[in-house]
């Protein structure tokens, strides 16, 4: 058994990180509990199976967690979407601003098949930066994303407003 029933209670605000002024969703909690942890995986699943998808695709670095049960969950691959300079092979490549800050990510250009259906995965949606960041490099290999997964969903911050044709499903939205 959960000690608590809410997801939320096992994520924890820090206050101020890494800057004044952000609440850090700090979901070390969560992943210490294997039931809770279970079932944010079984509920992403079961909210993003009327979606379809042929592969996960998940973002550097919290998103490589969840994203990796969720591929393992719906027996699909998984690629990755990672920070500037980490990946082998030939890249493609876009820049964006974040809730703090700047940043590159990259994907490798065989990553994604022409017309395949992509499930993006990460831990926390914030601004919508990095999320809009990943969808433009899918969209560039000609495969699409059919939904973007997030176990938090900070909604004051409206990150979905870059892409408002892509549904966000999330297990806690605050
Ligand atoms: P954004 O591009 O603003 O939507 O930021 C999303 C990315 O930054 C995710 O990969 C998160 O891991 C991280 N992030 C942004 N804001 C927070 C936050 N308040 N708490 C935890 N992670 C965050």
């Amino acid at each position: 058994m959960l000690s608590s029933d809410k997801i939320e209670d096992y994520i924890r605000t820090v206050q101020d990180f890494p800057e004044p002024g952000i609440a850090f969703k700090d979901i070390s909690p969560l992943l210490d509990n294997p039931k809770a942890f279970q079932q944010v995986i079984d509920e992403l699943a079961e909210k993003s199976a009327p979606y379809g998808c042929d592969k996960v695709m998940a973002i550097d670095a919290r998103g490589f967690i969840f994203g990796t049960a969720l591929a393992q969950k719906l027996g699909v691959g998984l690629g990755m979407i990672r920070k500037a300079g980490k990946l082998p092979y030939t890249t493609v490549t876009t820049s964006y601003d974040l809730e703090y800050g700047r940043s590159t990510v990259e994907m490798h250009v065989d990553a994604v098949e022409q017309g395949q259906n992509i499930l993006l995965v990460d831990d926390v949606l914030a601004t919508g930066g990095t999320a809009a960041a990943a969808i433009r490099l899918i969209e560039e290999c000609n495969a699409k994303v059919t939904a973007l997964a997030v176990l938090v969903e900070l909604k004051e911050l409206e990150g979905q407003q870059y892409f408002k044709h892509i549904p966000v499903i999330t297990n806690v939205s605050c």
